[in-house]
């Protein structure tokens, strides 16, 4: 088990795609990323990193510093980012707060309990807590409702939930077994049916299940964002083409990026992520030294 494998590649696929978040796919097929590019969109150097590395980090940063997880912590230090631009690289700070995450640390501090901050309506689906939750992936026996309660923090509908679950469920896959991207994705998708036998909510995931993918968009839905991940995965044989095809669907470019990097970080290994990619990263040092203080965690419990 390697923790840098999963998290340096979320990180550098959120990189990638920062550039051109909210290009359309159009946009991308004329002009297709194919490096780590700087400035566009957030008018940002390269190698800058957004909200889905920064809250990533933030996660395993708590849980290194509480030897567990205490969800008023990760709240807290999700506010620290939010307010005091801790766990960013760029030159301005935090920047890139989904909506729902906002709305949800506004609860929090105003003194809403932390598993109730979360926004539970059906437009709350956005892939804000998806994109945080592959840190839990590394903890052995995280159990279903810890990884919906880690999700709930930000986005507690049912969805979210459920596809933060899939989603770990698959990263789990990858560090324990040796399969293919496709049966490590059944094996998963065997077990969210298992486990949420007769819920309606398997119904939003059918397509996941079925392997019908080939009509999927980077849109911030999220199960439409895991969709994508997944055909990209299943459509390439290399960390590189996997997170330049998530990038080249346009729309949320780095999320979809960062949620498909994560997986071919852990798949492919932190080798096979390109150097000058990562070497492009500000701070990467100090993120690689907080991926070996998590590992040690995760080897002890
Ligand atoms: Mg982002």
């Amino acid at each position: 088990m390697k923790v840098k494998d999963g998290i340096i590649g979320l990180i550098v696929g959120d990189a990638l795609g920062v550039p051109v978040e909210f290009t359309s796919r159009h946009e991308r097929e004329k002009d297709p990323v194919t490096d780590m590019r700087e400035y566009g969109t957030y008018n940002q150097p390269k190698g800058t990193w957004s909200d889905d590395s920064s809250m990533t980090i933030a996660t395993v940063a708590s849980i290194v510093n509480k030897n567990g997880i205490d969800y008023d912590d990760i709240m807290n230090e999700f506010i620290n980012w939010a307010v005091r631009d801790e766990y960013t690289n760029s030159r301005s700070g935090t920047f890139d707060m989904g909506n729902t995450t906002r709305q949800s640390l506004e609860n929090y501090y105003n003194g809403t309990p932390a598993l109730e901050s979360g926004g539970r309506g059906e437009r709350d689906n956005g892939n804000g807590s998806l994109m945080r939750i592959l840190p839990l992936a590394y903890i052995k026996d995280i159990d279903y409702d810890t990884v919906e309660a880690v999700s709930s923090l930000t986005h507690a509908h049912e969805i979210s939930r459920t596809a933060c679950a899939l989603y770990v469920e698959i990263a789990k896959s990858m560090i324990e077994n040796d399969l293919e991207i496709s049966e490590h994705i059944k094996l998963a998708c065997d077990k969210i049916k298992e486990h949420y036998k007769g819920s309606e909510v398997l119904e939003k995931f059918e397509r996941i299940f079925s392997n019908d993918l080939d009509d999927v968009r980077g849109r911030s839905f999220v199960v439409g964002s895991l969709e994508c991940v997944i055909h990209c995965l299943l459509n390439t044989d290399r960390y590189r083409d996997a997170v330049l095809k998530a990038v080249n669907f346009g729309e949320d470019t780095d999320t979809t990026a960062a949620i498909c990097g994560g997986l071919a970080g852990i798949y492919y290994g932190y080798d096979s992520i390109p150097n000058e990619w990562v070497n492009s990263i500000n701070r990467i040092d100090e993120v690689e030294s907080l991926c070996e203080e998590y590992e040690e965690f995760c080897d002890n419990v």
